[in-house]
């Protein structure tokens, strides 16, 4: 099994159907970084996560809280949504003192603060143009490979 797999969208229901593969297969401490420009779909994604998580709430995107902690779904497992894009140091993010080890973490941007992270995240790059996106996922351990596995059977 490779430790990475390319999924194509193309729509914004796509994007939210495979999101909704890995919110169902979610434990507690999974962490998801999300990268991609500005419109990529990074929140439009975080949508099929919550649903997965049978989450009801509107996902909207924390760019201005930075942090939304949803309520916790039929998964029984709360999902932090976070939006790094306007975290400048590493201190900010200590400063918000997320939990990552009882929920799980979807982190928009979060590039910007891998180095904070567990090792083990699912790493997700969307590119694209019009309404084409194409998924590149990465996993880097066995936890995050567990996530990986659950998306190779997306079709
Ligand atoms: P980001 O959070 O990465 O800034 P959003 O999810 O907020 O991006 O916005 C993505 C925009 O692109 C939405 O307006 C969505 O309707 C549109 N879009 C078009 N095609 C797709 C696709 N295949 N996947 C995701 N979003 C798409
Ligand atoms: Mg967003």
């Amino acid at each position: 099994m490779s430790n990475v797999l390319e999924i194509h969208s193309n729509s914004p229901e796509d994007t939210q159907r495979i999101g909704e593969v890995l919110g169902r297969a979610f434990a507690p401490g999974d962490v998801v970084v999300l990268d991609g420009d500005l419109g990529a779909g990074k929140t439009t994604f975080t949508q099929g996560v919550a649903r997965g998580m049978g989450i009801d709430d509107l996902v909207t995107s924390p760019t201005f809280v930075v942090a939304r902690e949803m309520p916790v779904g039929t998964s029984g497992i709360r999902l932090t949504h976070v939006d790094a894009y306007r975290i400048s140091s590493l201190h900010e993010w200590d400063d918000l003192d997320l939990d990552v080890e009882t929920g799980a973490m979807v982190i928009e941007w979060g590039e910007r603060v891998v180095p904070a992270l567990p090792e083990d995240q699912l790493e997700i790059r969307i590119v694209g143009d019009d309404h084409a996106r194409t998924l590149t996922i990465a996993a880097h351990g066995p936890r995050s490979a567990r996530l990986l596995a659950a998306l190779e059977g997306y079709r």
